[in-house]
């Protein structure tokens, strides 16, 4: 589903953010991309939706070349993969239900249609009875579901997640991951970063680990 080929990234010389990433994260699992801040979490999540093409090396989603795709065709990656970033990135003049619809209005989804996809993803997060509140209505836990409302509401092969949890209070960290397991369980690939090992020890799933852009051998947490 996702493999890193020699993948390096360098932002400024002499740093390299990723240094000889090769990974092969297969359908359906469910895998942490952890280590300290700086290490190439985000870096390495971007490689995977094209915001960020390696300077050396590889990567292929879902059976695309990710770099090689030319910037025409990029829709066609962002419609196998589901992305919750790690500040939401809602639109704040849009209402819920627009921000979720997105994703489907450009695929030309008939409005009925479209309308009852978005009623079903954001039952699943529990928001559907805030579907025609502003996001700036909404806790910062609302909002965050609403991301993932909207990451989701394509049916997606891969949902990736940046810190998804990072400025939740345990309890709502914790129904997030719950939500997370079910969209897994669902047979989507999910790829999560996170720095937080007590959250990673309590859900359990595939544990990547990074230090200084480098991949680690399993078991140093
Ligand atoms: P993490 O998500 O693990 O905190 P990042 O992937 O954000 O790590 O960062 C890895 C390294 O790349 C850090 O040294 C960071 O400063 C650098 N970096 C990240 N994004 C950029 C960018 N857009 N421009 C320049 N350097 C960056
Ligand atoms: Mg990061």
């Amino acid at each position: 589903m996702i493999e890193l080929a020699r993948v390096w990234v360098q932002y400024h010389k002499p740093h390299w953010a990723l240094s000889d990433i090769n990974l092969t994260i297969n359908k359906g699992e469910f895998c942490y991309i952890t280590g300290p801040s700086g290490s190439g979490k985000t870096t390495l999540l971007r490689t995977l939706n094209r915001e960020v093409i390696p300077t050396h090396g590889q990567v292929f989603v879902a059976g695309r070349n990710v770099g090689q795709l030319p910037d025409p065709k990029v829709h066609l990656l962002r419609r196998v993969m589901g992305i919750v970033f790690q500040d939401f990135r809602l639109l704040p003049h849009k209402r819920v239900f627009d921000n979720v619809a997105i994703a489907l209005r450009v695929q030309g989804i008939p409005p009925r249609d479209l309308k009852r996809r978005v009623f079903i993803a954001l039952r699943m997060v529990s928001m559907h009875h805030r579907i025609w509140d502003f996001p700036s209505e909404l806790s910062y836990g609302e909002q965050q579901r609403v991301a993932v409302a909207r990451a989701v509401v394509n049916n997606p092969a891969i949902l990736l997640a940046d810190e998804p949890t990072g400025n939740l209070d345990p309890e709502l960290a914790s129904e997030l991951m719950g939500l997370f397991q079910e969209i897994n369980r669902q047979g989507t690939t999910v790829v999560l970063c996170t720095h937080d090992r007590d959250l990673i020890r309590r859900f359990g799933g595939r544990i990547v680990l990074l230090h200084e852009g480098k991949l680690q051998p399993r078991g140093r947490t």
